[in-house]
This record gives C-alpha cells, structure tokens and sequence, in this order.
C-alpha cells in the first residue's frame, strides 16, 4: 500500500470510530427520543458502518486466505448497500422533520413512493452483487467494477434527486440550518461520486457522507435543545415567556443590576371565563394570542412579558412608561373575526404592581409582592391597579392577624345574629326576619362590614355561613319551643359556597339536626354573571327545592344579567336592592314595575330591603310589592327585641309613629 493509500484507510477508520461514538452516545442520551432521534441514530450508524466495511474490503483487497475470500465479497457488498441504505435513512429522517405533525396516512403520496424506490435500488444492489454486475472479486481476491457499476451511482442519484423535490417542496416547514443541512447530505456526496468515479476505492464520497450525515446530526441535536429551552421557558400558546422563562430573565436583569429601572406588574384578564363560554376554548386562545402581539407591540426590547397560564400574565416594564403601561391595562380593543362576522372586542386586566427601588431583590420576592398587589386590587380595593408597598405589607400584616381573630372568633362562638323584620305593609304583619351576623368582640360590637369582605377572600366565609345557619336554627327551635308563631327567617349564603357540591345537603342537614322545618329557613344568594355559575346556581336551587327549602336572590337588580338569571334559575323571592329605590327615578319606577311583573309571572315573592321612608313605602304597594325590610320598620334587632315583635306580630303602631 502506498503512504497515501495509507492515510486514506487511517483517515476512514478514525472517521468511522468517530461517527460510531456519536451514535452511541445519542442513542444512550435520555434526553432525546422519538422517531426523529430513531433515523438520526440510523444515519450516523449506516454512516460509520459504510466507512468501515468499504476499509475493510480495501485491506483485504489482493490479499489471500479464506478470511480475505470472504471479506473482499461481503464487505464490498456492504458498502455498495449502506451506501443506498443511508439514503433510506436519512429520507426517514426527512419525513420525521418535515412531517412531524401529519398524520402517517396524510403524508403525501409521494413519500411512499420514494420509500418504494429507494427498496428497489436496495434490491438491485443484492441483486446485483451477486451477478457481479456493479463488481465482482477476482480468484485473487481483487476488486474490480463491473458492466453496469454506473447504475450503482445512477439509482443513489435518482434517490436523492427524488428526496430533494420533497425537500424543496416543504422548505417552509424547516428552518434554515436544518435545509442547509438536507441539501449539503444530498449534494456534497456527489462531488465525491465524481471524485470517487476517477479513483478508485470510496474514500471520497464515504468521507463526505459520514462529514454531512454528521452535519445532519448535529443540526438535529441544536434545534432540539432549542425546542427544549423554548418548552421549558416559554409558553406554548402564545410563545412569550412562561414563569420559569420570566423569573430566569428577571434574574439576569437583577444581575446586569439594571432591575432598579423597572416596575414589576402581575395583571388578571377581566371577564376571562365568559370569553370562554361565549367564544368557545379554541377562539379564546386566539383572542389571547392577539391581545398578546397587541402587548408586544407595546413592549420594547428591553421589557419583558410572560404568561403564567390561563388568565394570569407578568411583566416588567421600565418606569417612564408606567402611566402609558397602565393605559393599556385599562384596555385593548381589536377586531377579532368569528366566523363570518368581525367583532369588535375590549380586554381589560386588573394590575399588580411594583416599583423596584432597590436591586437587592430575589425575582420571586418580586412575583410575591406583585401577587399580592394583584390579590388586594380585585379583592379589597377593588382598583384596576394597585402598587406594592410598605403601607400594603403592613395592612396585609393587620390582615393576617385579623384573620387569626376571626378564626378565633369562631371558635370561642364571639358571633352572634341579629334579626332584622321584614313586613308585609298592606297588612302591617311581622311576615319574616333576615338573620344579619355581629361580632361581639370584647364587649365592642363589630358591624359585618369590617371583616365579611376579608372573609370573603377565601373559604372563611363558608364556616361562617354555616355558623350562622347553625346559630339561627338554634334560636328558631328555642322560639318554636316556647311557641312563638314563627315566620321563615332568611340566612345570608356568600358565592363562595358554591364550590361545593354538597351544599344543598349540607345546609338540609343543619335543619335536619336541629329538627326545623324546611320551611323555616330561607336561603339569601346573591345574583351571580357568569353563565358558568348559573350553572352551579341553578343545580344548588334546584337541589334546595327538592328539600323544601326557599331560596332569595339577593340585592337584585345591581347586576347586569338579573333579568337573564331571572330566565335561567327558579327563585322563590326576590330582594330588590336598597340602591334601587333610594331615589325613585321615573326609569327606576318603571324597571321596578317591571320587575314586579316579572317575579309574579314567576310566581316569586318580591320584597323590597332599605326603606327607610314612608313615600317609598307607598310606592312600593303601589307597584304591588306588599313586603319591606328596613330600617323604616326596624333595623336589625338583638335576640330579645326581636322576640318582643314575634310576640306581637303587628306593626300598626310603629307605623303610626313613622308616620
Ligand atoms: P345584605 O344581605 O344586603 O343585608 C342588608 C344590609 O342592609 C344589612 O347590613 C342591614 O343592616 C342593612 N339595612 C337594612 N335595612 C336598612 C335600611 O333601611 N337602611 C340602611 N341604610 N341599611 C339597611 P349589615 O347587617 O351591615 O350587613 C351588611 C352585609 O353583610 C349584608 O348585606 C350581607 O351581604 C353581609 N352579611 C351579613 N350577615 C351575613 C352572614 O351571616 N353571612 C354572609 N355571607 N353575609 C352576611
Ligand atoms: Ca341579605
Ligand atoms: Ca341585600
């Protein structure tokens, strides 16, 4: 062998050891798998197998012996078939990249096709070995081409001249290291093939298939850790950051240590639910996907946004922008397309924020204050936006220990109901009471305004409501066993019951173990908007009504849907909230006649609560509502005061002194 014939078969073997290891070590790689990785650990492996059956039959090419017999004959068969065997491959691997989110039985017809023929030319070259039509192997063992060694190149070329018309044909569903990559496979092997076609051994062109299968691996192992870096950072709907994605790019800026220029914002779509129920799932992806770009069109290279899933997006945005940011939180109008219609459509988000003073902050320090801002905003100030700050962790430091008495409260029993009378005032007759819970705290008492809001923040409330029913059913069994004639006394349910799915239940078996009538206790819900708690509103009526119990809705009329609701949910009694008769417009008038018309074509009780003046009183029998609760009457009375009215029952004389 001459010295270059010698660098030739050292230079193909480390190549093929090389491209060996790196198959193995993809294989071994946990963190990739799948089809794709399956045809890129094929290529490579067909790659260094080319390259070590072509060197072996080269050395044992004119050499003697059976071992070289048998070497010269199948390892040069060997490589006349990987070589058309990578080409298989690396078409497999094509079609995993290019059709990745086709269905197998969508893929164009062409694909088969081409799988067909590049069988065919494996076939030919069995067929061909062993008629030593492409070569044949002489009594001393050497390598000759044969008659049609030309098709051996032909049939490779047509392959892969059939595999770049699909390449091309969908070079827009790759991107472009990875078309790089595809065409310098199909291409740069046929620059050896010329080179290979005037000297003889494979040298050139395995050398360049084993360098541009590489190429394909390599390219294969870059876009999938950027698949990974995207998963893990970014959000898959809207491709901007998720929370991982966010805090990893507020850490950088804290440590760039420009993070003082930023205000952080954590903000809640408005009305997200009922996009969802009035647009459908896939349409309010979309709508979210635009408000997205719309905010991006705000942001600038150096803000960042992401999303924390569903309705909950971050941000940090420097500070000269703040009045402009908060701008667009108060709204972002756009068309959106629904089919054959384009609606126009307002997203509005509530805003927690943050002014970063200080760049001694961890990002998730900065994702709590934020959060908590966010939480203060919808749920005690009720503000489109909030900023964190030291006045806000000292009031959420007064909350957190208001809670603790509350908790408290309940437990040693501190709360107590008081009965406020509700009269029918054609007949001046006591018809019912609402029981209105007081705590009694260290003598004080403490009106419902002060802490009800804070409970309604989580469960807290939900023990206090069954408290209350519990406490009332007590009383009730008390007066019926003394035999006070006892009308039906309403208790207060805050929404926030109806994420469960036993209240109904529940509520039947408070009555039940005090032995009360059903038809002693009425339950007091406020009206509710969205469609998916009408739902749930509707199952816990319905579910009440089948024990016998009544249910009110609660200061109706203040919502928007109350005539909606109306149509949607059997209610016994409705309450027309105070707000709506405290200044009797000629439109209030009207919406209330209304409204009254509508309760009785329901067969509903309609009563009126807040009336404070005897006018409104008038009017109200006027319009044929009979029943008040107000302070007109009585305001909210102790135990024993109200014992006294059930003891009398009739209202004629303190009518006469209002009068
Ligand atoms: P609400 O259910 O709408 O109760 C009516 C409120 O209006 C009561 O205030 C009552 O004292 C007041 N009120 C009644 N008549 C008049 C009047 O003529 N003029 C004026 N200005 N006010 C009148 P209160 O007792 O302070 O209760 C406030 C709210 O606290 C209640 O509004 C209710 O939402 C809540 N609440 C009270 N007790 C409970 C309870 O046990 N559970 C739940 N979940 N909420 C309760
Ligand atoms: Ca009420
Ligand atoms: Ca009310």
């Amino acid at each position: 062998m001459s010295r270059y014939q010698i660098f030739q078969v050292q230079l193909m073997l480390t190549g093929g050891i090389f491209f060996l290891i790196l198959c193995i070590l993809l294989a071994l790689n946990e963190n990739y798998y799948g089809k794709k990785k399956l045809a890129i650990v094929l290529v490579e492996l067909s790659a260094a197998l080319l390259l070590f059956s072509d060197t072996i039959g080269f050395l044992y090419n004119g050499q003697s012996g059976s071992l070289a017999w048998f070497f010269t004959r199948f390892c040069n068969f060997l490589s006349f078939f990987f070589s058309v065997f990578i080409g298989y491959t690396f078409f497999n691997y094509v079609v995993c990249v290019i059709f990745e989110n086709t269905k197998k039985k969508d893929y164009p017809k062409r694909v088969n096709l081409i799988k067909k023929i590049i069988v065919l030319a494996l076939f030919l070259v069995v067929i061909m070995s062993i008629t030593g039509q492409y070569f044949y192997v002489d009594v001393n063992n050497v390598y000759h081409r044969g008659r049609l060694f030309i098709l051996s190149f032909v049939m490779p070329i047509i392959c892969i001249i059939l595999i770049m018309t699909v390449i091309i044909q969908y070079r827009d569903r790759i991107n472009k290291s990875t078309f790089i990559s595809f065409v310098l496979f199909a291409v740069a092997p046929q620059l050896g093939a010329i080179l290979q076609y005037f000297f003889y051994g494979g040298f050139f062109i395995n050398m360049i298939i084993g360098v541009s299968s590489t190429v394909i691996y390599a390219t294969y192992v870059v876009e999938q850790n950027r698949a990974m870096v995207k998963n893990v950072s970014f959000d898959v709907k809207t491709g901007i950051f998720n929370c991982y994605g966010f805090l990893q790019k507020v850490d950088d800026i804290i440590m760039d240590g420009y993070i003082t220029q930023y205000d952080a914002y954590y903000f809640d779509l408005m009305r997200f639910g009922n996009l969802n129920s009035q647009y459908g799932q896939e349409m309010t992806d979309e709508i979210i996907r635009t408000y997205v770009r719309k905010l991006n069109d705000f942001f600038e290279k150096d803000d960042v946004l992401g999303r924390l899933g569903g309705n909950y997006f971050v941000a940090l945005v420097k500070k000269t922008k703040r009045e402009s940011f908060l701008n667009l939180m108060s709204g972002i109008t756009f068309d959106i397309d629904i089919g054959n219609k384009v609606e126009k459509i307002t997203i509005s988000a509530v805003a927690g924020g943050y002014s970063i003073e200080n760049d001694n902050v961890s990002s998730i320090q900065l994702l709590d204050f934020v959060s908590i801002a966010l939480s203060l905003a919808k749920h005690s100030y009720k503000t489109p936006y909030l900023f964190f700050s030291d006045e806000i962790r000292k009031e959420l430091f007064e909350i957190q220990n208001l809670e603790q008495k509350i908790l408290g409260a309940l437990e040693n029993g501190e709360f107590v109901a008081y009965y406020q009378p509700k009269v029918n005032c054609k007949k001046m007759k006591l018809c019912g009471a609402e029981a209105l819970v007081r705590w009694m705290r260290d003598g004080k008492m403490v009106p419902p305004s002060e802490f009800i809001p804070l409970m309604e923040r989580n469960e807290m409330i939900c023990k206090l409501d069954f408290y209350m029913l519990n406490y009332v059913c007590k009383d009730i069994a008390n007066w019926m066993k003394e035999g006070y004639e006892l009308p039906c006394i309403s208790v207060n349910f805050s929404r926030r019951n109806l994420g469960n799915p036993e209240l109904a239940t529940q509520i039947y078996n408070v009555l039940k173990d005090n032995n009360i009538p059903t038809d002693k206790i009425e339950i007091e819900i406020t009206e509710t908007i969205d469609e998916y708690s009408i739902t749930v509103l509707r199952k816990f009526v319905e579910e009440l009504h089948d024990y016998g119990i009544k249910v009110a809705i609660d200061d109706f009329g203040v919502g928007s849907s109350s005539m909606n609701l109306l149509r949607e949910v059997i209610f016994d009694v409705l309450k027309i909230d105070k707000t709506f008769i405290d200044n009797f417009s000629e439109k209030e008038v009207k919406i209330l006649k209304h409204i009254v018309g509508i309760a009785k074509d329901t067969g509903a009780h309609v009563i009126s609560e807040g009336v404070e003046r005897r006018e409104q009183c008038e009017l109200l029998l006027e319009l044929g509502c009979e029943e008040i609760q107000g302070y007109i009457f009585d305001k909210p009375l102790i135990h024993d005061e109200f014992e006294k009215r059930l003891a009398t029952n009739y209202y004629m004389d303190k009518y006469a002194v209002a009068n």
